[in-house]
């Protein structure tokens, strides 16, 4: 059984703690790693070294930080296909989706390394007699990423990147269920030229982030996860006057118009309502067609596309549409809530639920599943599902849909179909949701605008990466300069690079 470990000062160091969690080929169902549980002692001296690392990178001039970054890339290029894999037989997903998860990741670095030029300040010049004032952005010092399960790669890399190159040094607790990417990104950062130390991966759980949450030395604290967890966080780590930005979870809402497209709409709805399982914060699982004639036409078009989607191993190749979900209890949690919506009165349209893939019975495989006539008392509605799972309500007007989104405590992104631009324009004017996509079912920005959502779906004020990411990740300080007179020397005539 392979043994992972953290990933300390540069290298692999090997838990001490004598606590370790399973992970999971979620295919197979099969245990296939170990990692430990750092114990409170062990994050603490992670932290302390650090601390020790990060003053020399923060002084390390940006172009040079960038230059790291910039190789950092090319080295994930490099191993694209060998992460996908340890990506996928971990967390479950397709190969090409794994791919995406690193290439979205990658994106934000490709964007980190524009950082000179993001870290400029600002100045006034004579801003009183013989006073300038500029303002510079300076690096928080040590801080820390607590990361969910379902973006391996892409979530740890959207914090980590920003973070370095500001100049903090970054401690990473990934998800103790898909922790081996993480320690290869880790690995790539050493032979990029990341001094040692100033990137530290602990792997854990509550005893870790607690810790992490806890130090005196951790000056921000960057989570993502589900909403529970995320308002938990964010207060224990503002208690202690720490900057934090926590990301929690989504009811995505794509509603249907009567004059969209329907065949569009639908494939959007198959892609995005079933991709990866149904396991992205951005997972539209909630459909919403107004007026039953459109609602009707939907369910026609939606029920043969869902019929034949493919579930299976990455390792059937790119003819597989989503594979397992990451644990069994995850798969018994999903199969619980649907159970509850036939129990509570919603049209099961499309029933997997004695889903079985031959030779893989003990994978942690859902079929997928079509409701219609959910309501939003239902279970199904209210809760994350984080499964294949997609859920119709039928709204009897484009206001009633409008509310119904609007209503829904979570506010991370959102859709509408139509072809109609004033609709469209109202709808993106009106909602209280965080991202929104106009025929565009997943609106996951690039990598140069922020990432965030709204309501329950965020505790903190800035979003993930963009320039957003350069302000969480920096604090500013202004300087007010009088200099009465000048040393006036002589002329410097070589050419010299800013060393
Ligand atoms: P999770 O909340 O279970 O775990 C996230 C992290 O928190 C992990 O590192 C875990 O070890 C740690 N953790 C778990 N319980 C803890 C506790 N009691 N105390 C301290 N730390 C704890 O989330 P997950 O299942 O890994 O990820 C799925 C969730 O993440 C979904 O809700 C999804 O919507 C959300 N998500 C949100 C975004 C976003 O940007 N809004 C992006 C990706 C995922």
């Amino acid at each position: 059984m392979q043994e992972l470990s953290h990933w300390i000062d540069g290298k692999a160091v090997n838990g001490a703690s004598g606590r370790f969690a399973d992970v999971f080929n979620p295919a197979t169902g099969e245990v296939q790693a170990r990692v430990p549980l750092a114990a409170a002692a062990e994050v603490t001296a992670a932290v302390a070294s650090a601390a020790a690392a990060q003053p020399a990178w923060g002084a390390t001039n940006p172009q040079r930080r960038a230059r790291v970054l910039m190789e950092f890339v090319r080295l994930l290029n490099r191993d694209m296909n060998k992460l996908a894999e340890v990506l996928s037989s971990e967390h479950g997903k397709t190969l090409p989706d794994a791919r995406g998860d690193i290439q979205r990741g990658l994106e934000v670095i490709e964007f980190c390394i524009g950082a000179p030029h993001l870290l400029k300040g600002e100045y006034t010049d004579n801003a009183g007699p013989g006073i300038d004032i500029y303002s510079m952005r300076q690096p928080l010092g040590v801080v820390a990423a607590i990361m969910p399960f379902n973006f391996p790669a892409m979530m740890p890399l959207w914090h980590v990147g920003p973070a370095l190159a500001c100049g903090n040094a970054v401690v990473l607790k990934p998800s103790e269920r898909d922790p081996s990417v993480p320690l290869m990104l880790a690995e790539l950062l050493v032979e990029a030229g990341l001094p040692a130390g100033v990137f530290q991966v602990v792997n854990g759980d509550k005893e870790a982030v607690d810790t992490l949450l806890d130090s005196e030395i951790i000056q921000g604290v960057s989570f993502v996860g589900s909403t529970a967890i995320a308002q938990y966080i964010y207060s224990r780590a503002t208690a202690s006057g720490k900057r934090a930005q926590c990301f929690g979870g989504a009811k995505n809402h794509l509603i249907v118009m009567p004059d969209a497209d329907m065949d569009q709409a639908a494939d959007a709805l198959v892609g995005s309502g079933f991709g990866a399982a149904g396991e992205r914060c951005m997972a539209v699982s909630v459909a919403v067609p107004v007026g039953n004639d459109t609602a009707d036409r939907l369910i026609e078009k939606l029920v043969p596309r869902i019929e034949k989607l493919k579930v299976g191993p990455y390792t059937a190749g790119e003819d597989v549409d989503f594979g397992p979900v990451v644990t069994r209890e995850a798969k018994e949690r999903i199969l619980g809530l649907i159970q509850s919506g036939v129990d509570q009165g919603a049209k099961l349209v499309v029933d997997n639920r004695d889903f079985r893939l031959q030779g893989y019975e003990d994978g942690f495989f859902v079929g997928p599943h079509l409701f219609d006539h959910v309501t939003p008392e239902m279970d199904i509605y209210r809760t994350e599902i984080f499964g294949p799972v997609l859920s119709t309500v039928r709204a009897g007007s484009y206001e009633e849909a409008l509310k119904l989104a609007m209503d829904h405590e979570y506010g991370n992104g959102t859709a509408i179909f139509t072809r109609d631009g004033d609709t469209a324009r109202d709808f993106a004017n009106r909602i209280n949701i965080g991202m929104v996509g106009v025929n565009v079912p997943i609106p996951v920005p690039l990598a140069y605008h922020t990432f965030g959502g709204w309501k329950k779906s965020v505790f903190g004020d800035l979003n993930q990466h963009g320039p957003d990411s350069f302000r969480f990740y920096t604090r500013t300080k202004t300087v007010t300069a009088r200099w009465p007179s000048g040393l006036k020397e002589g002329g410097e005539f070589h050419f010299k690079a800013m060393d």
